[in-house]
């Protein structure tokens, strides 16, 4: 069977630290997320919300256990975890080459799944057909994205969890700095475009933003503080 069957997450007694003579940013934290569940995380500056994120993938070192669709992530080889788990960060980078490399970079996928994805994340409810400058396919994207604006970023990255079939997506402050109108698009893009069974972490400086999650946490100095239904919160 392939892994991971489900984006269940269960974190035990999690500590991390961004190197080995550094202070501690995680102290013993622990919690489950049921498949299919729906995350924000809030806390304050500094409160460990991105090292968080960081520890899910083993970009920093760590102490504790997690278990991700029930397989242990330190016996996972990196390239399959981070291949699973899909983080949107606040400016995510893309590869140079063309759009459709950024999608599809081991070259598996057809173009009609890849323009799906892109219709799913809303990229061609934002552009006009006859703008030539409308991106497609083909376009050709520099280094980091820099020739996108920040949504469109947002969105291809979007797309990329849709065709990765991504179990676990991260939005970490993905939604702080675009519009209105792009956002909505990606909140509904999350909310009806993905399956039940895609766990997804909502990082958010505003309550607003995640306020029909399944369950808030809240971070404090590296510890969780709250964990519970926005109703009981
Ligand atoms: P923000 O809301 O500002 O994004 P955050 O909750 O994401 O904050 P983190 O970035 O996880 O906070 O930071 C938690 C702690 O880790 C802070 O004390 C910070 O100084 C430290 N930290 C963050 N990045 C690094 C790094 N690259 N090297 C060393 N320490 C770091
Ligand atoms: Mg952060």
């Amino acid at each position: 069977a392939s892994w991971p069957t489900s984006g269940e997450l269960q974190v035990e007694k999690l500590s991390a630290r961004y190197s080995a003579t550094g202070p501690k940013v995680l102290h013993s934290i622990s919690f489950h997320v049921k498949s299919g569940e729906r995350i924000g995380i809030v806390g304050r500056t500094g409160s460990g919300k991105s090292s968080l994120t960081l520890s899910l993938l083993r970009c920093i070192m760590t102490e504790g256990h997690v278990y991700y669709g029930g397989v242990p992530t330190n016996k996972l080889n990196l390239d399959a975890l981070r291949s699973n788990i899909t983080i949107i960060p606040q400016m995510p980078e893309l590869l140079s080459g063309t759009l459709r490399r950024n999608l599809d970079p081991f070259d598996q996928h057809d173009d009609v799944i890849l323009n799906s994805a892109l219709r799913a994340a809303g990229l061609f409810s934002l552009q006009n057909e006859m703008d030539e400058a409308r991106l497609t396919l083909d376009s050709s994207i520099s280094s980091g994205g820099n020739n996108l604006s920040v949504g469109q970023r947002q969105i291809i990255a979007l797309a990329r969890a849709i065709v990765r079939n991504s179990k676990l997506l991260i939005l970490d402050e993905a939604t702080s700095a675009i519009d209105h109108k792009t956002d909505s698009i990606i909140q509904s893009t999350l909310r009806n475009e993905l399956g039940s069974d895609v766990t997804i972490l909502t990082i958010a400086h505003r309550l607003q933003t995640i306020m029909d999650a399944d369950k808030i946490m809240v971070l404090d100095v590296g510890r969780v503080v709250e964990y519970d239904s926005p109703q009981v919160l």
